[in-house]
């Protein structure tokens, strides 16, 4: 298998592709070219929309179980 596998950017609901890792190394990209994608951001996101669902609206999740 080539090294060839197109991966998403894991901003959640984004379906973009990720940026490819620079071509004199580094670690891959998790995110596409928007600049408003990235670690935190994707991590506000999720906890966001976790708060959003149903029956997940507890103040402090993760003290539930
Ligand atoms: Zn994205």
């Amino acid at each position: 298998m080539s090294d060839t596998t197109t991966r998403i950017c894991i901003y959640p609901g984004c379906e973009r592709p990720a940026i490819p890792p620079h071509p004199l190394g580094g670690p891959p990209g998790s995110f596409c070219d928007l600049e408003e994608h990235n670690a935190l951001s994707a991590h506000q996101e999720r906890q966001r929309r976790t708060a959003a669902q149903p029956g997940g609206g507890g103040p402090e999740p993760g003290e539930n179980q």
